[in-house]
């Protein structure tokens, strides 16, 4: 168990060698392959000055050298850091540079994006590795790389409490802090994956669509499947009736995605000409499932289940198990079995069941802390218990419901006010295509609750209208006092609201 995830891949190729591990396109890889492949690489990239404990940058779409650079990593105790790629240039450039990374594995159709983060502050990047095209001076391809590596069996140095991966978080509330990922953090979300509601089997299939440099995409998805020794089917992009067409076709019986790619499912013109039969368990998870979604899979007999995470957790913590989907719904469900959980005050004492208080969490699988950031890191873990800056409440069947962040929360005149809850009124005025709710300074009160509305296509609102339809259904202290029409609001890469921005 030492030598840390890279022995799954030794373990798989000698126990079931010739199972399908991978498919890309018309490419399948089997896990003997796989691990070859991978012992390859990891040569390689030792060839080029990487060890045990250095950091390598991966600009890469989901693909099978998503997977081998990850695992060649981990096979050399090196440490990948997978960057989201929607960013810009300069948010590459911040992440290679706070990572340190000397080598950068990139995909050709991002190359613009990661040529010019080079040449951002701070980057130190020696060696890019190019797939899917042609290199340029001071880059090597990475099939070369590959073709040029022994692949028999490599010897590894790594202790499972080795950081392998540096997970940026999605920069919701702030820059992205990089979460630093143990071989023993994957290991412990691997096993809590396959143990809860149905399990993973080596015979599953699945489709990862999700990104996989977001810990949903890597965490829930691909990773826990190569552990049990399962298919991953990996597209480069979402395309909703690509996707469902290609679940039929590949016979998918587990399948994760977040909310808006099922709710983008859903509306595929011909849902019912696609045969799903195969589809054991749907997972929807990254933030919350609206009803209807969820309604409309279990009315296709598809039994369907939530999961909450974050990138800190790597990342399953609780899940909404099929049987209680609908009842419970608007819940994230309960802890997983290896995860310990509370909801406590300001001075970390556990409150009494049905009040607000903030979500911590206990468990192998919680990150070693923020790379870098010392100080954070310590506010994170003040006694012992990792601070997720969620707010929720727990019922008295222990099922937990998020209320929102921490950061997010609106004190208007001694009173909170959870943005969300007021998001979700607004968001039922026939105009309103989307709402934000923030918190601006006030003399009087403290803060005051402010709306930032897109209005759906063609209608049309007014402030005092939403103020009044608000008033109808809100305490009064909860209601926006200032409401501003804006055509689209400002998201960041994974679809989450950049209220930092709204604010200023
Ligand atoms: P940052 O930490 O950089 O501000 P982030 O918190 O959005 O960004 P992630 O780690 O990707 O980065 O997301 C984790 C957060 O997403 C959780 O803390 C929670 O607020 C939200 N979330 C995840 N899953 C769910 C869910 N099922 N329901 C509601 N919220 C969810
Ligand atoms: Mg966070």
């Amino acid at each position: 168990m030492d030598d840390g995830i890279g022995y799954w891949l030794t373990r798989r190729a000698f126990l079931s060698g010739e199972r399908p591990a991978l498919v890309s396109g018309d490419r399948h890889v089997t896990y003997g392959e796989f691990d070859a492949r991978v012992n390859a690489l990891a040569r390689g990239l030792a060839d080029l000055g990487v060890r045990r404990f250095d950091r390598v940058g991966m600009l890469l779409l989901n693909s099978c050298e998503f997977m081998e650079t990850l695992f060649a990593c981990a096979k050399l105790g090196a440490i990948c850091v997978p960057i989201n790629v929607r960013l810009a240039s300069s948010e590459v450039g911040y992440i290679l540079a706070d990572a340190g990374a000397d080598v950068l594995v990139l995909h050709e159709p991002l190359a613009a994006a990661g040529r010019a983060a080079l040449d951002e502050p701070g980057v130190r990047v020696r060696h890019t590795l190019l797939a899917w095209g042609a290199p340029v001076a001071g880059e090597s391809a990475y099939e070369d790389v590959v073709a040029a590596g022994e692949t028999r069996t490599l010897e590894m140095d790594v202790d499972a409490s080795d950081v392998h991966a540096i997970m940026y978080t999605s920069g919701t509330t702030g820059r992205p802090k990089g979460a630093m990922l143990t071989h023993a953090n994957t290991i412990a979300n691997a096993r809590n994956a396959t143990m809860m509601g149905r399990g993973l089997r080596e015979d599953d299939v699945t489709i990862t669509a999700a990104p996989m440099f977001h810990i949903g995409g890597l965490g829930v998805h691909s990773l826990p499947f190569v552990y049990v020794g399962a298919t991953n089917v990996v597209v480069p992009r979402f395309d909703p009736a690509e996707m469902l067409a290609m679940m039929a076709a590949q016979r998918v019986s587990v399948q994760f995605l977040v909310p808006a790619m099922w709710a983008a499912l859903m509306r595929v013109p011909d849902f019912d000409s696609h045969d799903l039969s195969s589809l054991e368990l749907a997972v929807s998870g990254g933030a919350p499932c609206p009803l209807p979604v969820i309604e409309f899979f279990q009315s296709k007999g598809v039994p369907f289940q939530e999961g909450f995470g974050m990138t800190e957790t790597a990342p399953a913590v609780s899940m909404l198990d099929k049987d209680h989907v609908k009842e419970k719904s608007g819940s994230i469900g309960r802890p997983l079995f290896h995860v310990g959980a509370r909801i406590v005050d300001e001075d970390d004492r556990d409150v009494a069941p049905g009040v607000v208080g903030e979500l911590v969490l206990r468990g192998d699988n919680i990150f070693a802390g923020y790379w870098m950031l010392p100080e954070a890191t310590a506010e994170a873990f003040r006694g012992g218990w990792f601070h997720t800056g969620d707010l929720g409440r727990v019922d008295e069947d222990g099922f937990i419901t998020l209320v929102d962040r921490k950061k997010d929360m609106i004190i208007s005149g001694g009173e909170n006010v959870y943005p969300v809850e007021v998001e979700q009124v607004l968001a039922r005025h026939p105009a309103v295509s989307e709402a934000a709710v923030i918190g601006l300074p006030d003399e009087t009160w403290g803060e005051s609750v402010a709306a930032v509305v897109s209005c759906e296509a063609g209608a049309e609102t007014d402030a005092q209208e939403l103020i009044a339809f608000a008033r109808e259904r809100l305490a009064h202290f909860k209601c926006p006092r200032h409401v501003e029409f804006v055509d689209e609001l400002p998201r960041n890469a994974t679809g989450k609201v950049l209220k930092t921005e709204l604010r200023r």
